[in-house]
């Protein structure tokens, strides 16, 4: 058995199945029901693809929350990403971006009116097009949580030692903590516990969760990506709830570290700040995001071209922030596999493969339903 099949034995996996229905059963002895939210695209997606939503009891129930980057990002960002390529700048981003909706239009309609959006693999390749083309301007979206950030903001280190100057930044960085404070003092969502992300507590630590578990009591469990790692991290959770206690604990030491990653925390420290960013169906949180630092504005395309990101608008039919905030499923959307799929998507959660909207489409809709769409 390789290192990934452990992670996914069944015979294991039954196991824990059974240890979490003995848990459910406990639970509903004390009329109780538990919502676990996950916080990260990527167990959106194993989970939907693992069917670990259906082997759980009835009283427990995982809900999806505001965990894939692109589903966050604000329309009015999208409007600004066009008015740049609108003023000649050449748009470099991940491919993720294309098709998420603006206001009025995205950027695959930007490109086919002769927009010139270019996707790129890694960050890197947004200075070798600043290099390649020195009388243009080159705009990276810049958008991801604790996870991309750091990579994201070589491109300034690396600009600065290279001597390049027509490189820059469209920034929309989120920060999960103030997101998950944000969340939990919404009194109009019930939320029992966190399914914390794998990735972005690398790079923050699991220290990073000890203030929600002690004011809002609610167990946070870290866990990595495999279907063992998710029915193990739902297995401590139960295990809390049952103790009535609310703790951090990191299930996924095998990456996870108290600390976090110092090294990549320095680096976003050295160039950027925390500074107030709209998200998706949320609104403005305070210092939920971050900002390139002034004696970085020359990198900074909100500030050179004097086009700042503005709120902009979502589809009138479009349920995103409700699903974003778990207040929603995709599939109570009266558009969800209608009007809106994969391959025409109407808001951002259906657009990215580690969107809610995807991942019911994806894993919850029989094939004869799913008709064109991925
Ligand atoms: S199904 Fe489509 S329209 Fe409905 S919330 Fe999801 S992305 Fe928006």
């Amino acid at each position: 058995m390789n290192y990934i099949d452990g992670f996914r034995n069944p015979e294991v996996a039954a196991q824990f199945v059974r240890m979490i229905a003995e848990q459910g059963r406990a639970l509903a002895g004390q009329g109780r029901r538990v919502r676990i939210m996950e916080v990260c695209g990527s167990h959106t997606m194993a989970i939907g693809r693992y069917g670990i939503r259906q082997l759980l009891p009835e009283n427990v129930e995982l809900i999806s929350g505001p965990g894939c980057p692109v589903c966050v990002t604000d329309p009015g960002y999208i409007d600004t990403a066009i008015a740049l390529a609108g003023k000649g700048a050449i748009l470099a981003t991940f491919g993720d971006m294309i098709r998420v909706p603006g206001s009025d239009s995205d950027l695959t309609a930007c490109r086919s009116g002769g927009g010139d959006v270019r996707v790129c693999y890694s960050p890197s390749a947004a200075v070798e097009l600043a290099r390649a083309h020195p009388e243009r301007e080159v705009v990276f979206l810049a958008i991801g949580f604790e996870t991309t950030i750091a990579p994201v903001v070589s491109i300034v280190e690396e600009a600065l030692r290279a001597g390049v100057r027509n490189v820059s930044l469209l920034t929309a960085f989120k920060l999960v903590p103030p997101a998950l404070h944000a969340l939990l003092a919404d009194k109009e969502i019930k939320i029992d516990a966190f399914l914390c992300p794998a990735h972005v507590s690398a790079i923050i630590g699991s220290r990073a969760y000890e203030p929600f578990a002690a004011a809002y009591r609610v167990p946070c469990v870290i866990a990595g990506f495999e279907p063992l790692d998710i029915l193990y991290g739902v297995h401590g959770i139960l295990g809390q709830a049952l103790k009535n206690e609310a703790r951090v604990e990191n299930q996924y030491a095998r990456v996870v570290r108290p600390e976090g990653n110092p090294k990549a925390q320095a680096r976003i420290a050295r160039y950027l700040e925390p500074v107030d960013a709209s998200w998706r169906g949320i609104g403005v949180i305070p210092s939920s995001g971050l900002g390139l630092r002034t004696e970085f504005a020359a990198y900074d395309a909100e500030r050179k071209f004097g086009l700042p990101v503005r709120p902009g608008r979502q589809h009138a039919g479009c349920r995103c922030g409700d699903v974003i905030k778990g207040k929603l499923r995709p599939t109570a959307c009266a558009l969800f596999a209608k009007v809106c799929n994969p391959d025409q998507p109407v808001g951002p959660c259906m657009v990215s493969a580690e969107g809610t909207c995807a991942a019911y489409f994806k894993y919850t809709l029989p094939e004869e339903k799913r008709g064109g769409g991925k």
